[in-house]
């Protein structure tokens, strides 16, 4: 029951209605029985400074910010980390005092999705991440620092790729769609797959990458989560290979935040029965 107590923490995006958060993070606070609640906020394009200046007037604790504010809402933070500075993104903003900062959780979300739920660790691995937007870049550079002996981003159109191979560092390259099948590791950070994108002559959508290319012993990651099984994990699976969608690294993104602003161990088990539960339920109404 929420009381005068409670402390909040929300979700600011536009669109936002279709926020998992809210469900992942009240799931959460319920199992830890924690005195917070966990709201989503639409706002609109332009007004990302004013809503953070908002939630700083009304002392809430914790914000999530998804598309399109992810890069809006910097100037209005005092102090970025590591991550959100390099990747020029920030998913999660904490209130330390009087003083916001600005957290980048998807690539450790990612990473921490491999390591934990599917025993996987990414040191030494060869890695092909297919795309280099907000999702590809924050991935490239975890996967780099979890150690990956390579990192090759495979891109429809070059110079976002060059930029996003730069955020990994040494190892990171940019590369070609053959390049695939050398990987030990395959990530589609692109939207083929949530069969939103269809070719202008009504063709179904491609998928990120031929499955032809995808060989023996190879992980292939889609971030997508819904749908949960893509064409691309449909077709890995086909051919024996280990299939690993974004819901993971969605439920592991959010246990980041979840210890940022609660300084406490996230209940991962609630969480992700929370999202999957909501998944079933949005599938079943599609
Ligand atoms: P984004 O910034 O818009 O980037 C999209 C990327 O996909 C770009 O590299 C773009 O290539 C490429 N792309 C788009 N349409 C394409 C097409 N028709 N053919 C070939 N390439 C195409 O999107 P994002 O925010 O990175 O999100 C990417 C995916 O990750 C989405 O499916 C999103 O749902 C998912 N995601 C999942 C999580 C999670 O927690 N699991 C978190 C964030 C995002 P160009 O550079 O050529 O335009």
């Amino acid at each position: 029951m929420l009381s005068a107590r409670t402390r909040l923490a929300a979700v600011i995006g536009h669109p936002v209605r279709h926020s998992l958060s809210p469900t992942i993070f009240n799931a959460a606070f319920e199992a830890a029985g924690l005195d917070w609640a966990y709201a989503a906020f639409e706002v609109a394009e332009g007004n990302a400074p004013t809503a953070v200046a908002g939630a700083r007037a009304l002392g809430i604790d914790g914000l999530s910010v998804t598309m399109p504010h992810k890069a809006a809402v910097i100037p209005a933070l005092e102090e970025l980390t590591p991550d959100a500075e390099a990747l020029g993104a920030v998913n999660c903003i904490a209130r330390v005092g009087d003083r916001l900062v600005g957290h980048n959780t998807d690539g450790p979300g990612l990473v921490d999705a491999l390591a934990v739920d599917e025993g996987l660790d990414l040191s030494g691995r060869r890695v092909v991440v297919v795309g280099a937007g907000g999702a590809a870049r924050a991935v490239i550079r975890s996967i780099a620092r979890a150690g990956a002996a390579s990192v090759v981003v495979v891109n429809r159109s070059p110079e976002p790729a060059e930029r996003a191979a730069a955020l990994g560092g040494a190892v990171a390259r940019v590369g070609r769609p053959e390049d695939v099948a050398e990987a030990d590791v395959v990530v589609n950070a692109t939207p083929l797959g949530m069969g939103a994108v269809t070719a202008l002559d009504g063709q179904p959508e491609p998928l990120p990458l031929d499955p032809e290319r995808l060989g023996a012993g190879q992980v292939v990651v889609d971030l997508i989560y819904h749908p949960p099984v893509t064409p691309l994990l449909a077709a890995a699976r086909a051919k024996g290979l280990v299939a690993v969608n974004g819901l993971g690294m969605l439920v592991h993104q959010a246990a980041h935040a979840y210890r940022i602003w609660t300084q406490e161990e996230p209940p991962l088990a609630a969480m992700s029965a929370a999202v999957v539960a909501a998944l079933e339920e949005r599938t079943r109404s599609d």
